[in-house]
């Protein structure tokens, strides 16, 4: 009798067998289709058994297993290193193997037959019909098109895209004047847009190059604009030259269209994908596919990418390791940084993480030896130079609309010399809050602990946690009184104010509301590249990776809010926020000044910024870390659960201390459920358990012991659970 043993997605710790007459070692890997009490689902067979497992005490014998409905082997098997990848990640964040692999797996490759999973992007080469033809063609941009490779010699297919639309290409390769190849063409995968290395380049790439094909974690500390893309790419090239694939995680590609440019056009004769969650299911699907088979050697894509299985894996980087955006934070929570470095062990790889600001975790690692340590000092552009930072003391100045007379000052001096300014305030809308002075009502969200917030080009007010919307009331919900008022400053506020104070600007707000697509956040980034703006306000998402030489002037409205958060994180959240909003200026040949309005001046976060010196500011707050016991100096894991009711949910963590293990407790802290933080959201209540211990083993050990009695807990109507590991936000 053959048994496959299947990992379903379903919330339950455990795996289940089912009949497979036909089934072989082969199928571990493959998607099955199995019935599941009155329904069907698809699973994957993780293990094949040639008999039944022993009979636990208490089972019902004989065990009547269930045959399975079918087998899909329209593709090739998931390979055993990726099957031991969502194992290991299963095991680490303690969640089910079957939900793990939910995760890992995109959907379209569990759901269907594979329809055409051909290589996306050949090789063409101008055929020798081709060739005859050019000379009668009458069609000019066909004629082009043949000449070029006739020219150049095999190109492929999406590099052609680049300069030649897509019918013209179609209509080449019906005619058969342009064929695939079967195999790459020799040649070097270098284009010659690659600057040379300059010095602190040299050294770094050195250091990499000499570890290819062992492991190795580094951690590539290099201020803004030193060149650490730079040197991926150099040592990527190295890579693929060796017939080796590179994996490329980035923390946000819809904000970085120019990125993945910049990565295809240097690589023209590689094949690139790009994996992240805004590409359609097939194509996804395709790019996962074509990582496995070989024909994409390069991967470039967001946290869920580090589940992409690879045939000859080389080496993988983790651009800006520090962004929160590594870490998942609904379903299955897990961190693609940290199984980045996993996956690089077990394929005996480098892995290269970099960052002008790492986390506090990865610094620490590095200082105890566990990461290697290169670092660049300075920026790599000959001309560049780091901007000068000041701070305006909001205690001395008023600010009625948010900007500073100073801050307004220096705008108006960049106006007049025709350069570019960016403000940052990381708060969209209008404002943040509408209220009535006269009562307090302050636009409370039906469904979170949250306000609503004013939009008033659109006259709503909006939750920014649940997307509830409602028209902005005339009169005060609560009072009645009509004299409501908007609170704070939001993006479109702060555009309103300076379009009053320099009527003769041209002003571009950038945030959520005013870019929905990935083309017109493209289209923004380049308007401000050519010149076409003179004052751009924005939130964070403006601060990432971009390049815009002609900004000389960089203003923070809100720094304070992080200062004194009771979240432990929020400070170095805010380090790296500013330090890469600096780096947006003075890029260039023009020297750039950062102004941060702030009520805290003497806050040492600040001197440390104003040095530029990250080190000294990581030490600071290591040591803070350490005398509270917090991560990394200590381990957690946060049980968090929601229900109707706050009263439910504390109830359900009750139930659960209940059952916590006795014995080993001593390395552990398990601290009273609390209502977490923001205590509603989206109509429901949430509470949380805190676990925390010294070491990472304990605390693993524990939660094996623990978990099945959670699972146990009879769940009340309404009740649901997970379990953080490794939580970023308390
Ligand atoms: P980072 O990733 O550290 O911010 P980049 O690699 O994006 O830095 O480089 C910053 C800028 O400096 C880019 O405009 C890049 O083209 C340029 N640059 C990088 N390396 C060199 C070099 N060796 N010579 C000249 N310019 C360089
Ligand atoms: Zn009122
Ligand atoms: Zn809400």
């Amino acid at each position: 009798m053959s048994l496959v043993r299947v990992a379903l997605p379903l919330p339950l710790p455990r795996l289940f067998d089912y009949e497979a007459l036909d089934a072989c070692e082969g199928d571990v890997g493959r998607c099955v289709r199995v019935p599941f009490g009155n329904t069907e689902k698809t699973g994957l067979i993780v293990d094949c058994l040639s008999e039944p497992p022993p009979i636990q005490e208490g089972e019902k014998t004989p065990f009547e297993y269930k045959p399975v409905l079918s087998i899909d082997r329209s593709k090739p098997p998931l390979p055993a290193d990726w099957l031991a990848l969502v194992g290991f990640a299963a095991r680490y964040y303690h969640a089910p193997l079957g939900q793990m692999v939910a995760v890992a797996l995109p959907s379209v490759w569990r759901e269907g037959e594979a329809t055409a999973l051909l290589p996306s992007n050949p090789w063409l080469a101008l055929s020798p019909e081709g060739e005859e033809a050019i000379g009668d063609l009458r069609k000019k941009a066909l004629r082009a098109l043949l000449e070029t490779l006739r020219e150049t010699g095999p190109q492929r297919l999406e590099h052609l895209r680049a300069s030649f639309p897509q019918a013209l290409l179609r209509e080449a390769q019906t005619t058969g004047w342009l064929k695939p190849l079967e195999n790459a063409p020799e040649r070097s995968s270098l284009s010659a847009l690659a600057p040379e290395p300059v010095a602190e380049q040299i050294a770094v790439l050195a250091q990499l190059r000499a570890h290819l094909g062992k492991f190795r974690s580094f951690l590539l500390h290099g201020i803004t604009g030193s060149g650490k893309t730079e040197v991926y790419l150099r040592c990527a090239q190295t890579v693929l030259a060796q017939g080796r694939q590179v994996l490329f995680l980035v923390p946000e590609i819809g904000l970085t269209p120019q990125f993945e440019a910049r990565v295809r056009a240097r690589f023209p004769d590689n094949h690139v994908v790009c994996l992240h969650s805004k590409i359609a299911p097939k194509r996804r699907v395709q790019g996962f596919f074509e990582a496995m088979s070989g024909h994409a050697e390069l991967i470039l894509g967001t946290r869920l990418s580090i589940f992409t299985p690879l045939k000859a894996p080389g080496l993988i980087v983790v651009d800006e390791e520090h962004d929160p955006s590594y870490r998942q934070h609904e379903g299955i929570r897990y961190s693609a940084r940290d199984l980045a470095v996993w996956r690089a062990r077990q394929w005996q790889i480098p892995i290269v993480l970099g960052s002008a600001t790492p986390s506090l975790e990865s610094w620490n690692h590095a200082h105890k030896g566990h990461y290697h340590l290169l670092q660049m000092h300075r920026r790599a552009h000959a001309k560049a130079v780091l901007p000068r930072i000041h701070l305006i003391d909001l205690t001395q100045q008023k600010v009625p609309e948010g900007l500073s007379p100073s801050l307004l000052r220096a705008l108006e001096h960049r106006l007049l010399r025709g350069e570019q300014s960016l403000l940052f305030l990381n708060r969209r809308g209008y404002a943040p809050v509408l209220s009535c002075p006269s009562c307090g009502w302050a636009s409370p969200c039906p469904h979170c602990s949250a306000h609503q917030v004013l939009h008033r080009a659109d006259g709503r007010l909006r939750c920014h946690h649940c997307g509830t919307q409602a028209p902005i009331p005339r009169v005060c919900p609560s009072c009645g009184n009509s004299d409501i008022l908007p609170w704070g400053q939001g993006t479109q506020r702060v555009e309103e104010t300076l379009a009053r104070h320099f009527p003769q600007a041209r002003i571009l707000r950038l945030d959520r509301d005013s870019a929905h697509t990935q083309g017109q956040w493209a289209r923004f980034l380049d308007m401000i590249a050519q010149g076409q703006a003179d004052m751009v306000v924005g939130t964070q998402m403006l601060a990432k990776g971009h390049d815009f030489p002609k900004v000389t002037l960089v203003g923070v409205l809100d720094a304070d809010s992080a200062l004194f958060s009771s979240d432990f994180r929020a400070p170095e959240r805010l380090f790296s926020q500013l330090m890469q909003v600096g780096g947006r200026a003075g890029r260039a040949e023009h020297p750039g000044e950062v102004l941060i309005q702030t009520r805290h001046p003497a806050h040492p976060l600040f001197a440390c910024l104003q040095k530029h010196d990250y080190a000294g500011f990581a030490a600071l707050t290591l040591k803070e870390r350490e005398m509270a016991l917090f991560p990394p100096f200590s381990f957690q894991a946060l049980l968090c659960v929601q229900a109707p009711a706050i009263e439910t949910a504390m109830a359900f963590l009750e139930k659960a201390m209940a059952c916590l293990p006795h014995a080993q407790v001593t390395a552990l802290r398990v601290y009273d459920p609390v209502p977490m933080r923001m205590m509603r959201l989206a109509g429901r209540e949430r509470a949380q358990l805190l676990i925390e211990s010294d070491t990472r083993a304990a605390l693993h050990r524990f939660l094996l012991e623990w978990l099945p009695g959670v699972y146990a807990v009879r769940r009340d109507t309404g009740v649901s659970w997970h379990l953080d590991v490794d939580p970023l936000d308390l």
